[in-house]
C-alpha cells in the first residue's frame, strides 16, 4: 500500500470522532478556549485581535516586559552569545550568560539559605517538575495545596510518590496530617506563595515551622510574588524573613521579571543534586543566552531604585482597584496582591461579563474549570505599575455599573455540576 497517496475523503478515524465529540462537549459547557491574538508589545494598551483594548490580564506587575532597557538586553545578549544555546546545559548549552543570572539571583532571593545558589530554567513549569521528581520519588510523600499551579500536581504525579492533599492554606489541617503519618520516608510540603487564580498568600510561616518539626523539605513557588512582594521584590520568602536549610525556592522570570524563564533557589547541595539528577534540566536545550542575560537585566532593575518606584505604583493601582471592587456586590479578596479575583460562580455568566467588558474595550479575562474549581468562575483581574488611574477608573466605572447592587452580573450563585467541574487534582 502507498502510504502517501490521497488521503481518504469519506472516512473519520474513530479516534478523531471522539476528538471531535470532545470539543463539542467542551463547547456546550462553555468550557472552550479561545486565544486572541496580540498586534503589539505587552502593555497596558494593547492592539487584540485587531480591537484596541485596555488589559487587565498579564503578570507583568511591574510593567517591565516592553522596558527599553530590557529590549536593548536581549539585542545585546544575542550580538553576544547568538540567537540560541545550542545545546542543554550539560552538553555545551550552559552559558557565561546562564552563570552570571544564576549568581544575582542567589544573591537577590537566597537570604534564607546558608549557602544559596541559583539553578536557571527555561519555565517555571519545568522548575518545578524538576524540584519534585528530583527530591521525591516511590515512598516518599507530597504535602500539596489544594489550590496549587497545575506544574506542581503534574510534578507530584511524575515523582511517583504519595500525594496526599491538604486543604487550601490550612497549616492547621496540615499539622494534623503529618502528625498522623509515622513513615520515615521523604517528606516535601509544596505550596504556592501567591495563588496564581485566587491571589492570596500562604502561610508559609507555619509551613516553614511545621517543615522543620518534620524534617520535610519546603517547596515554594513564587511564580506570582517574585520582584513584587517584599520592599526590594526579592519574593515573598524574602519578605517574611523565613530562614531554613530545608526551603526550595523557585520564581520565575517570565511573570514580573518582564522576559522569560525561571529559576530555583536552594542550598548549593539541593542544586547540585538537581544538576546530576532533574531531567527537565538535563534532557533539555538551554534556553537562549541571551534570554538569561536580559533576565539578569531585569533582576538589577527590581533591585533598584526604578523596581522600588514600580513596586509603588502597583500598591497604590491594586489598592485603587480593590476599592472599586469593594463598592460592588462581589466579594473583596482578602490579601493585597495584583491578582484580584471577582468570583461569579457559573460559567456562563463569567464568560457574559468578560464579553460585555470587552465590548467596552476591557479585556479581563474569564477563568473557568478546570483552572478553577467547579462553581468558581471568575474574573481574574490583574493589575500592573504600567497601569495609569484613568485605566483603573474607567474600569472601576463599569465594574460597578455591571455588578453594583441590583445590577445585571451581581448575583453570582454556584454553577451547576459539569462533567469538566473539579479542580484538577491529583
Ligand atoms: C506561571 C506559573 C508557573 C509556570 O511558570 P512558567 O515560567 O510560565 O512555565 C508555575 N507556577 C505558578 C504558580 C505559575 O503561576
Amino acid at each position: 500500500m502507498n502510504l502517501s497517496s490521497k488521503p481518504h475523503a469519506m472516512y473519520t478515524p474513530r479516534a478523531l470522532q471522539a476528538l471531535e465529540q470532545g470539543l463539542v462537549e467542551l463547547e456546550s459547557h462553555a468550557l472552550t478556549r479561545r486565544r486572541r491574538i496580540a498586534d503589539s508589545p505587552c502593555a497596558p494598551h494593547i492592539c487584540l485581535d485587531g480591537e484596541q483594548v485596555v488589559a487587565f490580564a498579564s503578570n507583568d506587575y511591574l510593567g517591565l516586559a516592553s522596558h527599553p532597557a530590557l529590549i536593548d538586553a536581549i539585542a545585546e545578549g544575542a550580538r553576544r552569545y547568538g540567537a540560541g544555546s545550542g545545546g542543554s546545559h550539560l552538553l555545551g548549552g550552559h552559558s557565561r550568560a546562564h552563570v552570571l543570572l544564576e549568581d544575582a539571583l542567589a544573591d537577590y532571593a537566597g537570604g534564607f539559605a546558608r549557602a544559596p545558589r541559583a539553578l536557571s530554567f527555561s519555565t517555571g513549569y519545568m522548575a518545578n517538575l524538576a524540584i519534585l521528581t528530583a527530591l521525591a520519588g516511590r515512598g516518599a510523600t507530597i504535602y500539596s495545596d489544594a489550590l496549587n499551579h497545575a506544574s506542581l500536581i503534574d510534578g507530584a504525579r511524575l515523582s511517583r510518590a504519595d500525594v496526599r492533599i491538604y486543604p487550601h492554606a490550612d497549616a492547621v489541617a496540615l499539622a494534623a496530617m503529618m502528625d498522623d503519618d509515622h513513615g520515615d520516608g521523604v517528606k516535601l510540603i509544596v505550596t504556592d506563595a501567591v495563588f496564581s487564580m485566587d491571589g492570596d498568600v500562604a502561610p508559609l510561616a507555619e509551613l516553614a515551622a511545621l517543615a522543620e518539626r518534620h524534617q520535610a523539605w519546603l517547596v515554594v513557588d513564587d511564580a506570582h510574588g517574585f520582584g513584587v512582594q517584599g520592599g526590594d521584590g526579592a519574593g515573598t520568602v524574602a519578605a517574611l524573613g523565613l530562614r531554613s536549610s530545608l526551603l526550595v525556592y523557585m520564581g520565575t522570570l517570565g511573570k514580573a521579571a518582564g522576559v522569560s524563564g525561571a529559576f530555583v533557589v536552594a542550598e548549593s547541595t539541593v542544586i547540585e543534586w538537581l544538576v546530576q539528577r532533574a531531567r527537565t534540566y538535563i534532557f533539555t536545550t538551554a534556553a537562549a543566552p541571551a534570554l538569561a542575560h536580559a533576565a539578569r537585566a531585569s533582576v538589577a532593575l527590581m533591585r533598584g531604585p526604578e523596581g522600588a518606584a514600580r513596586r509603588r505604583v502597583l500598591r497604590a493601582n491594586v489598592d485603587a482597584m480593590r476599592g472599586f471592587v469593594a463598592r460592588t456586590a462581589w466579594a473583596t479578596p482578602a490579601a493585597h496582591t495584583p491578582i484580584l479575583p471577582i468570583v461569579i460562580g457559573v460559567n456562563e455568566a463569567a464568560l457574559a461579563l468578560a464579553g460585555s467588558l470587552m465590548e467596552q474595550g476591557f479585556w479581563v479575562p474569564a477563568v473557568r474549570p478546570p483552572t478553577v474549581p467547579a462553581g468558581t468562575a471568575r474574573l481574574r483581574l490583574s493589575l500592573s505599575a504600567a497601569h495609569e488611574p484613568v485605566d483603573i477608573e474607567r474600569l472601576g466605572a463599569a465594574l460597578l455599573a455591571a455588578g453594583g447592587a441590583g445590577a445585571p452580573y451581581a448575583a453570582g450563585g454556584a454553577g451547576a455540576a459539569s462533567p469538566f467541574g473539579g479542580i484538577d487534582s491529583i
